[in-house]
């Protein structure tokens, strides 16, 4: 078999009815190489008739597709499970070429989105109706899942592979037709995905890739024949994403950004927790929506704490994400970078204590590279812009409390609600913190606490709009829609008409 996106293309195009179609306006936009800080190819980006190209295709790809047995559909995602498998390794180098993660860490996302992947293909499982025999009168009650019809997904540059994973397996295992409108920053992997799919033997036209920037989404969330619509990213964006789709009666889940806080109780063992700290703070740069940026020490560990998360900091090896070692590499962007430092600047501003700074800091043989070095933190308070707000780069902040229920307190009063950590030893309070908690993402003695691909993902207030989490069960609920059937074969003449409310008595 030979592929075509394994490397990326000087001009990434949109994929529409299984091949590769050039954008027909005139608009591009560049992606970045962010370790070598250079242009390495364009993008171009959708018009509104390549929005209504996307949508035709997947329209017309739908019917048959919906119509088919769902072991039929489940069959072409164990083939991509398995063409997944295979091309891990040319997907996780797209993956830290144009986001700059390192090697391994991407080659993890691969094996997240993968997972999902593997969920769908229980599909004839998952799509199972609950039957009731005889309700009344011999009659059967039972419930049906449909598919929508056409549906999207908006994506955000941080998981260019495993956040469409998120949606295109459980659409189209539902017999849905996806449209991905992956980030512009990173969308070579999107590529790479839609020849897999072929090659899995989907039918053309069931998952399209349509590249743009905001007229493209605007332009789904506009048109009648979209159904519904996914989005990961910020969350005024997310916000913007739910309020639009509502208006135009689509269904919608908008999943936006974070502030995840990590509780480390006197009890915890500190080496532990640090180094939970560093995976979680400085990984991937910071730039996970699970990633921790709020460490909450709680009573006297705080010093010790600070310390030694400054000194594994220290020692992190920041480089080009391939290099073999690296530990973290550069942020995805120029401006992310100049965001970023702005916001380590704001910390000094507003009186918190910088015991690292990552400003500055240059990686040989890739000088102009987007690198930060670790920031840290400590002495940080509510009301501060580095605590109020999403910083989403390798700044993590320190806030002392002085007990469990203080710190319950403080993350229960953040508007972001995404994912949380308690590091303890003690049940009790382990238990008390999960119950108490008002997140939607909780870990006990786990930093990261991404669900499993058959449970689901998904934060609360402002880290999701929407009443359905990402994958799992709740993503089968969201891309098909409920109908309850009751059918009887009465074995004699009518009754005549019946006036009363029906019940069984
Ligand atoms: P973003 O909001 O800038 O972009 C996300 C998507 O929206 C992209 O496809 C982009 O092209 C599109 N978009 C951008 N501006 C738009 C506009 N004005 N109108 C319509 N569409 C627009 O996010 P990003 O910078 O790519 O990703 C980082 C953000 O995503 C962070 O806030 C992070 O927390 C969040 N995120 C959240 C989750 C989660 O599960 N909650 C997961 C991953 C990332």
């Amino acid at each position: 078999m030979s592929l075509t996106y394994t490397t990326a293309p000087d001009t990434l195009t949109h994929w529409i009815d299984g091949r590769a179609v050039a954008a027909t306006g005139d608009r591009s936009a560049e992606v970045f190489d962010p370790a070598l800080g250079r242009v390495a190819r364009r993008v171009g980006l959708a018009s509104a008739a390549d929005v209504d190209a996307a949508v035709a295709s997947a329209a017309r790809a739908q019917a048959d597709w919906g119509a088919q047995a769902p072991q039929k559909r489940a069959r072409v995602l164990f083939r991509m499970k398995a063409l997944v498998e295979q091309h891990t390794d040319d997907l996780a180098r797209l993956i830290t070429r144009e986001h700059g993660k390192t090697f391994p860490d991407a080659q993890g996302e691969v094996q997240r989105g993968l997972e999902v992947i593997e969920f769908a293909c229980g599909i004839p499982q998952l799509l199972k109706g609950q039957y009731s025999d005889n309700v009344g009168g011999g009659i059967a009650n039972w419930a049906q899942r449909h598919p929508l019809g056409v549906t999207a997904g908006i994506t955000p540059f941080n998981f260019p592979f495993m956040v469409p994973m998120w949606m295109a397996p459980m659409a189209i295992a539902c017999g849905n037709s996806f449209i991905l409108k992956p980030s512009e920053r990173d969308p070579s992997p999107s590529l790479l995905t839609a020849e897999l799919f072929r090659e899995a033997g989907l039918p053309d036209g069931v998952f399209n890739v349509l590249q743009g920037d905001r007229e493209a989404v605007e332009g789904l969330l506009a048109h009648p024949e979209v159904q519904a619509v996914s989005f990961v990213g910020s969350t005024l964006i997310a916000r913007h994403i739910y309020e639009t789709a509502a208006k135009h009666g689509k269904r919608a889940q908008a999943l936006g950004g974070a502030k995840n806080h990590m509780v480390v109780m006197p009890d915890a063992d500190l080496d532990q927790a640090a180094d939970a700290l560093i995976g979680a703070a400085y990984g991937s740069a910071g730039e996970r929506c699970m990633a921790i940026s709020v460490a909450v020490a709680v009573g006297p560990i705080a010093d010790a704490l600070v310390d030694k998360v400054r000194s594994r900091a220290a020692k992190l090896s920041i480089a080009d994400g391939e290099a073999p070692g690296a530990d973290m590499g550069p942020v995805v962007t120029a401006e992310a970078k100049t965001r970023i430092e702005g916001y380590i600047a704001a910390g000094v501003e507003a009186g918190a204590t910088l015991v690292m700074d990552g400003r500055g800091h240059v990686v040989a043989g890739r000088e102009e590279g987007f690198f930060l070095g670790a920031t840290l933190f400590d002495h940080v308070t509510p009301g501060m812009k580095i605590y109020d707000e999403e910083i989403f780069g390798p700044v993590l902040c320190v806030v002392r409390v002085g007990t469990f229920a203080e710190a319950v307190d403080l993350i229960n009063a953040h508007p972001f609600a995404n994912g949380v950590a308690c590091y303890t030893r003690d049940g009790r309070s382990a238990q008390a913190f999960a119950n108490a908690i008002r997140v939607g993402m909780v870990g006990i003695n786990v930093p990261i606490p991404v669900p499993m691909a058959w449970h689901s993902f998904g934060g609360w207030k402002q880290s999701l709009f929407g009443d359905h989490h990402a994958y799992g069960e709740e993503g089968v609920r969201f891309y098909t829609r409920y109908k309850s059937v009751m059918q009887r074969w009465p074995d004699s003449g009518s009754k005549g008409p019946e006036f009363v409310m029906p019940v069984n008595a």
